[in-house]
């Protein structure tokens, strides 16, 4: 009897264990160069380490009193703790479990190898099809983002490429379809809600030996120009709207349940008198980011703005206000509904970057509002500084807020809010010690609910020696005021 319930379990285990061994094949350029063990478990997909790593053609070492998988590859390393992963010491991701033993075998989590930081730090794609089985290689990564702007007159779609490619545009039925061949992107696909009637929509999907882009037409749609600029390699595809359907469709297409009405001019014209609005990020029990040492950021912010502050005050072009002129915690809808009771032109909100885990990173980022981003340092940025939410007993519902402005005119000061930082940025490089690390994209929600041109200044790394001597220093403050205040009068100087 004992032999046979032995036996019993013994098949009930090997039958459990088959059910959740499996083989997936792997591809490289769309050629099959053999199969690798998968284990599912809890709803995930665990890759034999040894044979994915042959077919990456990777080094691996295990060190198992430390717990830790080092991945070696082209010079470059992967170390897979137990909940988290390294992508050579660039990024870190936290993962539940990141690997099984199951007898002598190690198995990885997939998802390690799926996400755009590991293609961006090993520079080659990992696409896994669960429902199909199957793992595809795509090597030498040469088209980088697909962005999307709004204009008055046309909307444009821009292909970020690392290299010369040959593309062609095609109209399919209602869609511009742009074919580039042997275009190898960032992700399998990607989408972009346009909705601003040139455009529907844009999908990226990747084939096997072309990358297609494809653009859904709206109602306003007229006609196309397609052209191909250097440094860096980019393809502009303008969409050109339609003369005589623009200003009424604005209204027609304002939600039903907005109760704030559409602003009055979302196309900035030249004014007597500019109001502008400050904003000292953080306050009170919000004190902001991670210092080393010194003042904290919500104080370094309120002295940067009231300098600035200053600065239009005497100008006879504006009109000032700060959100806060102390030491007081504001939430960050109160700010941007401020801003709009205020009716400003201009947006400007001030803060302090924090490296978690790098000390020499330094320098000043410009962000302006994107919903969408493919940068993980600016998703990363836009966390910690909405992280002043966790203060505020969440009752406020940020998702409608985004939701009160047409994409219309939040394009439209999406695009302004883009040129404005490009003037500020360059007047930051020019006269202060900053480094320039570039103007950035991500979803602040401070920027999301004002209904104007917004940017975001991050001055400095606060866990940056060099940079927090700066932030600390009253003359170099009075110098990134400058900046920012020279850059505004640049804006402001291009409105017809
Ligand atoms: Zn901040």
């Amino acid at each position: 009897m004992i032999k046979f319930l032995t036996l019993f379990i013994f098949m009930f285990h090997a039958s459990f264990l088959y059910s959740n061994v499996l083989k997936y094949k792997f591809f490289k350029k769309d050629s099959y160069k053999g199969s690798v063990t998968v284990y599912n478990f809890d709803e995930k997909v665990f890759f034999d380490l040894k044979e994915i790593a042959k077919m990456f053609g990777a080094r691996v070492d295990i060190y198992s009193v430390s717990e830790k998988i080092v991945f070696s590859l082209s010079g470059k390393k992967l170390i897979i703790a137990k909940n988290s992963v390294f992508y050579n010491g660039v990024e870190s991701i936290n993962f539940p479990k990141t690997f099984l033993i199951r007898g002598s075998r190690y198995f990885v989590l997939s998802d390690i190898f799926t996400n755009n930081i590991f293609t961006k730090v090993f520079e080659f794609r990992c696409d896994v099809d669960y429902s199909k089985g199957t793992i595809s290689v795509y090597e030498n990564i040469n088209v980088t983002s697909v962005k999307y702007f709004y204009y008055v007159d046309k909307s444009r779609v821009v292909i970020y490429m690392t290299e010369k490619l040959n593309y062609d545009v095609n109209l399919v039925g209602g869609s511009l379809v742009v074919t580039i061949k042997n275009g190898s992107y960032m992700s399998a696909k990607d989408y972009i809600n346009a909705d601003d009637g040139v455009i529907k929509d844009i999908s990226v999907k990747q084939e096997k030996s072309s990358l297609k882009i494809i653009i859904n037409l709206g109602q306003r749609y007229y006609n196309f120009e397609h052209k191909i600029e250097e440094d860096p390699y980019k393809i502009l595809i303008d969409l050109i709207a339609a003369k005589d359907d623009f200003p009424k469709k604005i209204d027609n297409n304002i939600q039903s349940s907005v109760t704030i009405s559409m602003p009055d001019n979302i196309i900035p014209v030249k004014k007597e008198k500019y109001i502008i609005v400050i904003d000292p990020g953080h306050g009170g029990k919000d004190p902001g980011g991670k210092v080393i040492f010194g003042k904290p950021e919500k104080q370094i912010n309120l002295e940067i703005s009231k300098k600035l502050y200053e600065l239009f005050k005497n100008d006879e072009r504006f009109d000032v206000k700060l959100t806060r002129d102390d030491d007081i915690f504001i939430p960050l809808y109160e700010r941007s509904k401020f801003a709009n009771d205020s009716k400003c032109d201009i947006f400007i909100s001030i803060h302090n970057n924090s490296h978690p885990r790098k000390k020499n990173e330094n320098g000043f980022e410009i962000y302006f509002l994107s919903e969408k981003t493919n940068d993980p340092w600016a998703v990363e940025v836009a966390n910690m500084e909405n992280a002043s939410i966790e203060y505020e007993g969440g009752v406020f519902d940020y998702n409608s807020a985004a939701l009160v402005l047409h994409s219309i005119a939040r394009n439209e000061y999406i695009n302004q809010a883009s040129i404005l930082s490009g003037y500020v940025a360059k007047f930051m490089e020019k006269e202060t010690p900053f480094k320039n690390r570039g103007i950035k994209q991500a979803a602040f929600y401070v920027l999301r609910g004002t209904y104007c041109p917004s940017i975001l200044v991050e001055v400095g790394f606060m866990t940056n020696k060099s940079d927090k001597k700066n932030l600390d220093n009253k003359s170099v403050q009075k110098k990134v005021a400058n900046a920012i205040y020279k850059g505004v009068i640049e804006y402001i100087k291009r409105q017809k």
